[in-house]
């Protein structure tokens, strides 16, 4: 098991100033009016996971996660994320995850793209992309269902639902590997 124990976001969406969140065990809801951020946190976690489709991010190019200004306050040029996570069980594996306590940080400049720190270290996209899938918490998996996507999947087509299906039983990757086999 890995815990997500503490989200940090500074300079991200309509979290201008620093925010930091602790996730105790158990369940977290977040409630609050329409519009005051429950969504962006959500996302945050995505986005540092290594979401790389803006459009996922309800954006239309990657630079709109930093905070983009409002009467009040000018935009931003920064957004940073960082997650812990507690890995006491080495629910994240590999020798970049090999640590009791894992901090995932993703950082946007504007204009200039994303890089990604674990413990400090850089790392490529790819490996916090990974880091994540492994655990089957990734940005993509459905581990996170967005607003909207009860309707889609309960609209979506028997083979698409079926997909979804296979994936939370764990078999979507059998399928892939046999059908590499099949192809040889
Ligand atoms: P609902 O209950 O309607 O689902 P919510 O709590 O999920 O609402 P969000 O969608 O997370 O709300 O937040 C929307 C707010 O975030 C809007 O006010 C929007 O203007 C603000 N916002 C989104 N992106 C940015 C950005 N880049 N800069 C500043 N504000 C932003
Ligand atoms: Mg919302």
């Amino acid at each position: 098991m890995v815990h997500f124990t503490r989200l940090r976001l500074s300079g991200f969406k309509s979290f201008v100033e620093p925010t930091e969140l602790l996730i105790e065990p158990g369940m977290t809801g977040i409630v609050g009016p329409n519009g005051c951020g429950k969504s962006n946190l959500v996302e945050a976690l995505r986005w540092v996971m290594g979401e790389s489709s803006a459009r996922q991010m309800r954006g239309s190019e990657m630079d709109d996660v930093i905070f983009g200004g409002t009467d009040q306050r000018p935009a931003r040029n920064l957004a940073e994320v960082s997650v812990w996570l507690d890995n006491r069980e080495r629910g994240l594996k590999g020798s970049l995850a090999d640590a009791d306590e894992l901090q995932v940080t993703r950082r946007i400049e504007r204009g200039s793209g994303s890089a990604y720190r674990l413990n400090g270290r850089d790392i490529r996209a790819k490996d916090a992309q990974l880091l994540f899938a492994d655990a089957a918490t990734g940005a993509r998996s459905t581990a996170i269902v967005s607003q909207g996507r009860i309707g889609a999947i309960i609209n979506a087509k028997p083979a698409q639902r079926r997909a979804l299906l296979e994936e939370a039983a764990g078999i979507s990757g059998l399928h892939s590997r046999r059908h590499e086999a099949e192809l040889r």
